[in-house]
């Protein structure tokens, strides 16, 4: 029988979930929608020392805001629940107590101190099936032993029992088959009394088992733990149902040698996490949402990090849903590219209407202190400015001149374009403005054109020292198209106040 696809994505709260983190994310959703399976959400919190709070809840944000929904887990819960590890202490003491039973772990006592000890005498000590014996451990001590120190309050650990010699395959969709010898595998711990938590491993397998997990797409940092998940799959007699794993490969840094970081984007200037992340010390991480990007576009631009689909790249959700494959997904790792990313934004920018945009640069506004312009006016600059815009916060780069009167003039553009004829132009060009009734960008061009024309002055001369006027320096779009949105009032102001203001 063909079971259902299901894939789970299951972070460690750890602290601000890495944008390659989120690509791995987007690849187990793919995987599933075009299999019409499952995405599930599964926390894996076992580790108590390197739990950060605040991190559960910016992994539910990052996908909320992405657009990407869990079917199950944490924040949406289903039958297979609870989708938190720490909530599941029990069911892990169950299959530890299980793999007891059957001999395929055992009870070791060794303390920190101890296996240091070990780890001087013998050179490249591994608790294995060649050093085991030598250790004070379930195998070694008598059955009243162990019994006696762990009632006596020992703590003590739960190690797997790894048999030496035996052939391991890992079958990758992605990496093909990965074959390796169990001799070089360690007794890896899988339970402690200490928190009466399972390890990353145990709790892991456990839950993929029971949470009826088909695929297991991850990091590539996880394909040194595959072999020793086969053989917990081994031992618990579920070889049946193990899932098939796909170790993805790395984000690299833009210059392609080794793993993309934090630091990387701080060195260069771009977010490596979805969204914002404050940290306990009060560092402040950027992200993705807030330097200005559409989660669409980062969604498309993440899918093209490691997996193509030939020369398409313009791809929505839906498109991604139905072409990606996990088997063209490349082995070598992908290096980041920021400008791409930007390039994506601003396809993703330019294909929303004016009034989505419009309602994204509203908060932008409010935040600035214009608040009170109407939809109407921010429609119209949006169709103006946005064919320069790559993130959202450009918005208002370009077109803060819109909104307010420049309260400074650019000096370089003042040296080279404010000449001495130039205040006697503006007084004509306001006197001129001032008289028109039709205020249109085109009205405005074809009279200003004809006095031009007229009096002999040179085209570039007044249009330049116009813009500055008007905008403070040079930039921005069509100058009457600046002055019909303004309205007739604050053109004349902005001139007059030039005239008053530049070269004195
Ligand atoms: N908790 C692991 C992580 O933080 C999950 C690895 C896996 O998907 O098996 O990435």
């Amino acid at each position: 029988m063909t079971r259902k696809t299901r894939v789970r994505f299951a972070p460690s709260p750890t602290g601000p979930l890495h944008i390659g983190g989120v690509r791995t994310a987007l690849y187990n959703y793919l995987f599933a929608k075009q299999r019409v399976g499952d995405f599930i959400l599964r926390i894996e919190d076992t580790d108590s020392q390197r739990f950060v709070p605040g991190a559960e809840d910016y992994i539910i944000n990052t996908f909320e805001w992405l657009g990407l929904k869990f079917d199950e887990g944490v924040g949406v819960g289903g039958k297979y629940g609870p989708y938190r590890q720490s909530e599941r202490k029990d069911i892990y003491r169950k299959y530890v107590n299980q793999l007891l039973e059957s001999g395929r772990a055992y009870i070791a006592f060794d303390t920190p101190e101890e296996l240091e000890i070990k780890r001087k005498e013998i050179p490249n000590f591994q608790y294995d099936a060649s050093t085991r014996d030598g250790m004070r451990n379930s195998l070694t001590l008598s059955a009243e032993e162990v019994k006696s120190l762990i009632d006596s309050g020992v703590q003590y650990v739960v190690r797997f029992k790894i048999e030496p010699n035996e052939e391991v395959v890992v079958n990758d969709l992605i990496r093909g088959e990965v074959r390796i010898n169990s001799s070089i595998l360690d007794d890896k711990v899988l339970w402690k009394s200490a928190d009466q938590l399972p390890t990353y491993h145990l709790a892991n397998i456990v839950d993929d088992h029971l949470m009826e997990i088909t695929h297991v797409i991850r990091g590539e940092e996880w394909l040194p733990s595959a072999p020793l998940h086969v053989l917990l799959y081994r031992a618990f007699n579920w070889e049946d149902t193990m899932p098939q794993f796909a170790h993805l490969s790395l984000l690299l840094k833009p210059e392609g040698n080794g793993k993309l970081s934090k630091r990387d984007g701080d060195r260069l200037g771009f977010p490596v996490f979805p969204l914002q992340w404050i940290d306990a010390q009060g560092e402040v991480s950027s992200g993705y949402r807030e330097a200005g990007y559409l989660p669409e576009a980062v969604i498309n631009f993440l899918a093209l990090l490691g997996w193509s689909a030939g020369d398409e790249e313009l791809m929505s959700l839906e498109r991604l849903i139905e072409v990606f494959s996990i088997e063209k997904c490349s082995k070598s790792g992908a290096r980041f590219d920021f400008e791409k990313a930007k390039w994506f934004n601003h396809q993703y920018i330019v294909q929303k209407s004016d009034r989505e945009l419009a309602e994204m640069f509203l908060p932008i506004l409010i935040q600035k202190g214009f608040g009170d312009v109407s939809v109407h006016t921010v429609e119209r600059v949006i169709t103006l400015v946005k064919d320069r815009v790559s993130l959202l916060g450009d918005l208002w780069e370009q077109s803060y001149f819109f909104f307010q009167a420049p309260t400074e003039y650019d000096e370089k553009t003042v040296k080279k374009r404010w000449k001495e004829d130039t205040p006697k132009q503006m007084i004509e060009l306001r006197d001129l403005l001032a008289n028109l009734n039709d205020f249109s960008a085109s009205n405005q061009e074809s009279a200003v054109k004809s006095w031009i024309g007229d009096s002999g002055y040179k085209l570039g001369d007044v249009m330049n020292a116009f813009r500055l006027a008007i905008v403070g320096e040079s930039k921005g779009p069509h100058m009457f198209d600046i002055t019909e949105v303004i309205g007739k009032e604050e053109t004349i102001e902005r001139l007059n106040k030039a005239i008053e203001n530049i070269g004195k």
